[in-house]
């Protein structure tokens, strides 16, 4: 055994890599940090399948690796899977007991390239069922919870990432793959107080992930640190003859963009984005946020993205209706779980009573509006009115960024995390709304970032978000990168679990 620090589960994955190339830390020690800080963390529910055995022989594996010299970033590097990812033979369940006892035979692209990479699995992680929630309440395993609490109120991590967002604040893990269709990435981040980005649409492989609305869904790493989300995104990224989407354009040095120097920078401060209701702690971070940028040396505009008010209502037909085409396949007979039948039963029955029994109640609203809103009478009127609309929140952004703008400063979320039970049982529509700051951005295929910047009067973090142009992904985690060094926040989740 080396020397280790018992808490080597708390480093950054950049601090971990220096370690362990520098021979003051073994691969096999880092992971048994993480394993018994995972064991130790079961309360919060973030992993839902681990994998220890994997993970102690990718340790090893790694451990010669670093010792051969050269070895990649990630060599070493225990991170937790969003359980949306298909991983040879381990559960990939979306959280959904459809898929119950699905093992895939293929490993999907972005986790391949972590663990040729070097990085290390420690397992699954919770998540909204289908990826479709904003509080970890859908999931078929009970929701993960917030390592962030007030009192004995326990909160949300947020949805759909929300197991990723828990693993990564409570250091069970170095950090996470998320998956961001509306926010799924953002919003759990900025919930947990942690970082996460969300890239351009088709610059991470979409192979391999179970899908939710692919003209939206898009992987992206989840991390301590924005340096920590510039190597895992430098690992994930790149083109994937799998899938289509994915951009055949090249990958720039990430971590090598943090100068710090963001001088002659223009940030927009989008006047929509100021919502009636919106609490007056949020409203303030904004502003600071915008003074830090300022006092970095860029330069601060007004503007203006007139159709963002219907991005929402866009969201939530497209969405549904991507879902209700993609969840399609799930039909008893080629994957996960079948239903019990009775005599009689022909395989109409064997398709209804599987996805009854199958689906959760959120995931069933989904299919049946997504159904709806493509439905032969109805399809002019709701899924083509939303694609039109969805083109004009497209071009407000491209009409800014023509005028110079390179990045968008907005709150990450309307309010902190909010407390599990809160929001399940009202209308749907209440959690919806949480997605309002971040859907434009996957509407317009572009590149976001989460960032904490702060605590609310309650002790809570709160997240800032910064919007890049396409494919200006190196130049968002510079500008992030400034942000994070400007709020110096360090706040951690005090341990009770
Ligand atoms: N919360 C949003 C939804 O429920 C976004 C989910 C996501 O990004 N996967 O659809």
């Amino acid at each position: 055994m080396t020397n280790v620090p018992a808490n080597a589960n708390e480093l950054t994955i950049a601090q971990a890599r220096d370690a362990l190339r520098a021979g003051d830390l073994t691969a096999v020690d880092l992971t048994m940090a993480c394993l018994t800080a995972i064991d130790a963390g079961d309360t919060l529910n973030a992993f839902v399948h681990k994998t220890p055995e994997i993970a102690l022989d990718q340790a090893r594996a790694a451990d010669a690796r670093l010792a051969a010299g050269g070895a990649p970033d990630l060599c070493g590097i225990p991170l937790g899977i969003k359980d949306l990812f298909c991983t040879r033979g381990v559960p990939s369940q979306a959280a959904s007991n459809i898929l119950r006892g699905f093992r895939p035979e293929y490993e999907s692209t972005v986790t391949r390239r972590l663990f040729e990479a070097g990085a290390v699995m420690l397992g699954k992680l919770n998540m909204d069922e289908f990826a479709m929630g904003s509080s970890n309440e859908t999931s078929c395993y009970g929701n993960a919870v917030n390592p962030w609490r007030i009192d004995d109120r326990l909160l949300t991590p947020g949805g759909s990432s929300g197991g990723s967002a828990a693993a990564v604040a409570a250091d069970l893990c170095l950090g996470a793959t998320g998956t961001d269709t509306g926010g799924s990435i953002r919003q759990p981040a900025a919930f947990a107080g942690i970082t996460g980005i969300k890239p351009t649409y088709g610059r991470v492989s979409r192979w391999g992930i179970v899908a939710f609305a692919s003209s939206l869904d898009q992987a992206g790493p989840m991390a301590k640190s924005v340096r920590d989300c510039a190597i895992l995104l430098q690992a994930m990224a790149g083109h994937d003859p799998m899938d289509s989407t994915s951009a055949d354009i090249p990958v720039p040095d990430f971590e090598a963009a943090l100068t710090g120097d963001i001088r002659g920078k223009v940030i927009g401060i989008p006047r929509e984005y100021r919502m009636d209701g919106m609490p007056a702690e949020i409203e303030a971070l904004w502003h600071r946020g915008a003074e830090m940028l300022r006092d970095a040396g860029a330069i601060l505009r007004d503007i203006s993205l007139p159709h963002t008010k219907y991005a929402l209502p866009a969201y939530y037909v497209i969405a549904p209706a991507e879902a209700s085409s993609n969840l399609a396949r799930y039909d008893g007979v080629r994957y996960g779980h079948r239903a019990k039948l009775a005599q009689g039963d022909g395989i109409i029955e064997m398709y209804e009573k599987t996805r009854a029994e199958g689906f959760g109640p959120e995931v069933q609203r989904r299919v049946m509006v997504g159904t709806y809103v493509l439905s032969a009478g109805f399809y002019d009127a709701y899924y083509n009115r939303a694609r039109k609309v969805r083109a004009l929140i497209k071009r407000d952004f491209e009409t800014v960024f023509a005028e110079g703008v390179d990045a968008i400063l907005t709150p990450a979320t309307p309010s902190a995390a909010f407390g599990l039970g809160e929001m399940a049982n009202a209308d749907p529509v209440q959690m919806y709304l949480n997605d309002v700051f971040t859907v434009t951005v996957n509407l317009a295929g572009l590149p976001a970032i989460a960032v904490p910047a702060g605590l609310d009067g309650q002790g809570l973090p709160l997240g800032l978000q910064l919007i890049g142009r396409p494919w200006a992904e190196a130049d968002l985690l510079n500008h992030a990168h400034v942000l994070e060094r400007a709020s110096g926040f360090v706040a951690r989740p005090a341990k009770w679990w």
